[in-house]
């Protein structure tokens, strides 16, 4: 799995939001300390959490399981752009011998993995006769590698930091949520490290 933040929102525009309501630019100290703790104060302890919206986050991940996409699609409040089976199982049909790693999320569980190899190979044989990508895909495994670009905001990455980080999420997922707490600008984690289970207090 790699992740890669493409882009985000600064902290003051979010500030800026803020002040907005009360029309109090003139206490602002351009995205400094005094703008930093308003933000946490409102969006955090006074719950005004809508304010939080004004910050987006555009990551680029790639090299996770389709079990794992699943799971984050559940995550409405989010924009995803995914790599289309539709278009791109030909990189399959058109291998000649089959790079396993390239293609599919392991487990670790010799058993599992090779079941993923075996429906990869049975896969790649539909490919080959010529039956439609459409056609295909359905016989796709739910280890099957994908990538995809996710935009969501602050406060919607809060609520899957939360649940995603959690011992209860699949060990996928929740690779992922770390990953993307990890990938955050340094400035911008306290916003989220109350929401990430820090299984070391435990
Ligand atoms: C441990 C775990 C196990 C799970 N197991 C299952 C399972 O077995 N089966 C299954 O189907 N799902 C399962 N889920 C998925 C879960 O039900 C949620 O769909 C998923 O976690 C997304 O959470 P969310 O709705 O808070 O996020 P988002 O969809 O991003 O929504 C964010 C927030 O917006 C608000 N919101 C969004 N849409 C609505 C709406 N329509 N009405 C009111 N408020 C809304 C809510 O406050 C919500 O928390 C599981 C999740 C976890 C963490």
């Amino acid at each position: 799995m790699k992740i890669t933040l493409l882009h985000h929102t600064p902290l003051n525009i979010c500030a800026h939001a803020i002040r907005t309501c009360w029309q109090s630019f003139d206490k602002s100290d351009d995205g400094g300390e005094k703008d930093l703790a308003l933000i946490d104060r409102v969006g955090n302890k006074f719950k005004h959490a809508s304010t939080l919206e004004h910050i987006t986050y555009n990551f680029y991940i790639q090299g996770i399981s389709r079990a794992l996409l699943q799971e984050l699609a559940r995550h409405r409040i989010a924009s995803l752009s995914v790599k289309s089976t539709r278009y791109t199982l030909k990189e399959l049909k058109e291998c000649d011998i089959i790079d396993y790693e390239k293609f599919l999320i392991f487990t670790g569980n010799e058993m599992v993995d090779s079941a993923s190899k075996a429906a990869l190979d049975n896969l790649q044989k539909v490919l080959k006769t010529g039956i439609s990508n459409d056609i295909a895909k359905y016989c796709l495994p739910e280890s099957y590698k994908t990538e995809l670009t996710w935009t969501v905001n602050a406060r919607s990455l809060q609520n899957f930091l939360h649940l995603r980080s959690s011992k209860d999420a699949l060990w996928e997922i929740r690779n992922l949520a770390n990953a993307a707490y990890e990938a955050l600008p340094e400035e911008h984690k306290y916003l989220f490290e109350d929401h990430i289970c820090d299984y070391s207090k435990e």
